[in-house]
């Protein structure tokens, strides 16, 4: 579309040829929106013979069609940012050496007579060994590349989407590493990181895939643990007999322990989607005064994770809620919403379901009674099951 779209400029005579802002406001909105049509229209530009106020697209770069990369990739906000970051200048011993004068420009680490952005995050020694234990093709990163500019380069082209931001993530975690031994504390297995530092990202791709749809057999109906560093938190709100309401929820780590469990029953139920997200916004700040800050928090109300994920807010009673929920990732290191099936919720759906029920609330930390501990342990053999025998 935009390929053809910059056609028609071509050959529309200057005087009725669209503003500059309007062309501005597509390429950044296709920047916002996915990759190819992005990337189609930055390589489109520069090799269309504009003239006048359209000259400013003639002069791009290889730094900006990165850029335009980096927006597009489903990667952690804190990647893409240091994605732009490295385009432009890293502070590494050389470019500090260039504004300060006899500033060293030796490398801290290995002593190498120039640090340049190239050696701090691909060949220094110490960062050698972040590579090696990435399963990545060497000559990404083991070429004599002139900048870090011209490796991205290569590695957009060679790789896809997801890989390419794996890539930025490990050069990240590269950067992270070098800085951290600088300032006096070394990691340790370093052979380990840069496959965290992909894994990292994972969970928030899945996250920015897992679309809301009104297809429910796109959905997980089983419980499946999160990533080492997260921790899953399943909700459950109910309307139960007499009137009454229940919540509950469950906060489980990677290897599938519940490390916080609660349930809080009530009177005077406001209905099911209503009950669905105030148990939501009890489970999370309960789980945020707990310390934790990286959650995947899954539930089995559609409408509620539809909201969430799209942050289309309504001025209503379940719109009220949802706006306290979406305030909460500015708190957190990293939040993602999904919608689970019950299979995949049942520990939380037991508890809100559990009697006798707890009109103060109760909090059960690591030690969970049997009746939650056996359908926990159920999930995790079903998992392993599933994926493993
Ligand atoms: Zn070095």
């Amino acid at each position: 579309m935009i390929t053809g779209f910059l056609a028609h400029i071509r050959s529309s005579p200057s005087s009725l040829r669209p503003t500059y802002g309007l062309i501005s406001k597509l390429v950044t909105s296709s920047i916002e929106t996915r990759l190819p049509s992005a990337m189609t229209c930055l390589y489109c530009i520069p090799h269309v013979q504009l003239q006048g106020s359209y000259s400013h697209w003639v002069s791009f770069d290889k730094g900006q069609l990165l850029m335009a990369c980096y927006m597009a990739l489903q990667n952690f906000p804190l990647i893409k940012l240091f994605g732009w970051r490295i385009t432009g200048v890293l502070p590494s011993a050389m470019a500090i050496a260039r504004c300060i004068p006899h500033f060293s420009m030796s490398c801290n680490i290995c002593g190498h007579m120039e640090e340049t952005d190239t050696h701090a995050v691909l060949s220094c020694p110490l960062v050698t060994e972040v590579w090696q234990g990435c399963d990545l093709d060497t000559s990404l990163w083991t070429e004599p590349f002139r900048t870090l500019a011209d490796c991205l380069d290569k590695a957009r082209h060679s790789l896809d989407e997801n890989d390419f931001g794996n890539f930025l993530a490990v050069i990240w975690k590269c950067w992270i590493v070098r800085n951290r031994f600088i300032f006096g504390t070394p990691d340790q297995n370093l052979s380990i990181l840069g496959k965290r530092a992909m894994d990292f990202v994972a969970p928030y791709r899945e996250a920015q895939q897992d679309e809301v749809s009104l297809q429910p057999t796109r959905y997980p109906t089983s419980w499946t643990p999160p990533m080492a560093g997260y921790l899953k938190l399943n909700f459950d709100g109910s309307s139960l007999n007499n009137g009454l309401w229940g919540w509950g929820f469950v906060l489980r780590n990677h290897d599938g322990d519940v490390v916080l469990a609660g349930a809080k029953h009530g009177t005077h139920s406001a209905g099911p989607t209503i009950e669905e997200a105030r148990s939501c916004l009890c489970a999370i700040k309960t789980a945020f005064a707990f310390g934790a800050r990286n959650l995947i928090v899954k539930g089995d109300c559609l409408p509620l994770i539809a909201i969430l994920k799209s942050h289309q807010v309504h001025d209503d009673a379940v719109g009220l809620f949802a706006r306290d929920m979406l305030s909460f990732p500015a708190l957190l290191d990293f939040v993602s919403w999904s919608f689970v099936k019950r299979g995949g919720n049942r520990v939380a759906h037991n508890i809100a379901h559990r009697q006798p029920f707890y009109l103060e609330g109760k909090l059960w930390e690591s030690v969970v009674p049997k009746d939650i501990a056996s359908p926990a342990s159920d999930d995790i053999y079903a998992y392993i099951e599933g994926n493993f025998l």
